[in-house]
């Protein structure tokens, strides 16, 4: 990844890709206008590389002028075009073969036809690097072009954000906006599912309680429930393995997500690595882990308080609660420091009202 100015940016095409579209425009102007001696027009700057490199491809006699359009303003084209450089000398009656870097809108294509027109060549062709088709907005064919892209805003070889990037060889892409991720973490009963609820509507993301997807496999009798089922009644953590898998599986389920809030995952060493190795295959990474500090001995009240209500067998006997704050210290505690050792970790008291808890979590969030 490279920053440029304000912006990131990660690697989309090598500079052998690249290479490979340009011989490909090379070889085939070479074959149609070997005897024409043509005049490349090139349209600066974004087209300067691409530009000397395919003209030190043409071997047959040709020419070479410059235009220079404006357009691109930041990451949007304007629609407006004005010409600051004119093509010298007369273009009249000659061969163009305009070189663009890259065709988006259409609408700095269209700005030149209409010049060429003016100058009554005797023919014209279009050679682009690049092409958006997605983002085309005009009708006149192109003639040459030497790979087609997705409509993502790209710089390198040549084309910049705001004057930067220009010298890069390979291409690279504006990195899509990034993931909020939240690891809500904290000991049973702390309130993590309570406040998932009301965080994931204002941040727009998606709410995955592992243990809510146990028990919703455990009710509907799968197989993942059957072999979870005897680890929970215990009130001991599911096997990595399992819970890997399972936690993998929900968050492929939303491919489109902003983000997510994981609530009771990780639990483990083993499971914050295949969290972080996860989103780190979907570029992304864990935002922040947010952790919700409640006492134990109003946590086990509040267990059995809540046993009388959610017929969860593990909230209603004090000796499963306390073998869960066993697991949880023996195993889960020491995500403190995982976190810790990567700036991520963040306390917030866990005792109060719900919306006062929850305008703490959202101050922390806010500033992630
Ligand atoms: P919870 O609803 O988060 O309190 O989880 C209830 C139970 O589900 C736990 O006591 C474990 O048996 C199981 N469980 C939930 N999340 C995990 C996890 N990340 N790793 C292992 N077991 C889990």
């Amino acid at each position: 990844m490279i920053t440029l100015g304000d912006k990131q940016f990660e690697k989309y095409l090598s500079a052998t890709d690249v290479q490979h579209a340009v011989n490909g425009v090379a070889v085939r102007i070479g074959d149609d206008f070997k005897d024409k001696n043509p005049v490349f027009l090139v349209v600066l700057n974004g087209a300067f590389f691409f530009a000397a490199d395919l003209i030190k491809r043409f071997t047959y006699p040709c020419e070479l002028s410059f235009i220079k359009v404006a357009s691109y303003e930041g990451l949007h084209s304007s629609g407006d075009i004005s010409t600051v450089m004119g093509a010298e000398p007369s273009l009249k009656g000659r061969h163009v073969i305009v070189v663009e870097d890259i065709v988006d809108s259409g609408n700095t294509i269209e700005a030149i036809i209409e010049i060429l027109n003016q100058e009554q060549v005797a023919s014209y062709a279009i050679a682009s690097l690049f092409y958006k088709p997605e983002a085309y907005l005009k009708s006149f064919p192109l003639d040459y072009v030497g790979m087609e892209i997705e409509d993502r805003f790209i710089v390198g070889y040549g084309l910049d954000y705001n004057g930067l990037g220009r010298n890069l060889k390979d291409i690279y892409i504006l990195k899509a906006k990034q993931m909020t991720n939240l690891v809500l973490f904290g000991p049973p009963g702390a309130g993590k599912g309570t406040q998932a609820a009301l965080i994931k509507d204002r941040y727009e993301l998606v709410h995955i309680s592992t243990g809510d997807v146990f028990r919703y496999n455990m009710k509907n009798n799968t197989e993942l429930g059957q072999a979870a089922k005897a680890y929970m009644d215990r009130g001991d953590l599911v096997p990595d393995s399992l819970t890997i898998d399972m936690l993998r599986a929900e968050v492929e389920k939303n491919p489109q997500a902003k983000g997510f809030i994981f609530d009771g995952f990780p639990r483990t060493e083993a499971q914050a690595a295949a969290l972080d190795e996860l989103l780190e295959s979907m570029n992304s990474s864990v935002s922040g882990c947010v952790a919700l500090e409640v006492d134990t001995e109003i946590l086990v009240e509040r267990l059995l308080e809540r046993g009388k209500t959610s017929g969860r067998a593990d909230d209603q006997d004090e000796s499963k609660i306390r073998n869960r704050f066993d697991e949880y210290n023996e195993k889960t505690a020491v995500l403190k420091e995982y976190y810790r050792n990567q700036d991520k970790f963040h306390a917030v008291d866990g005792v109060g009202s719900i919306d006062e808890i929850t305008a703490r979590l959202t101050a922390v969030i806010d500033q992630l």
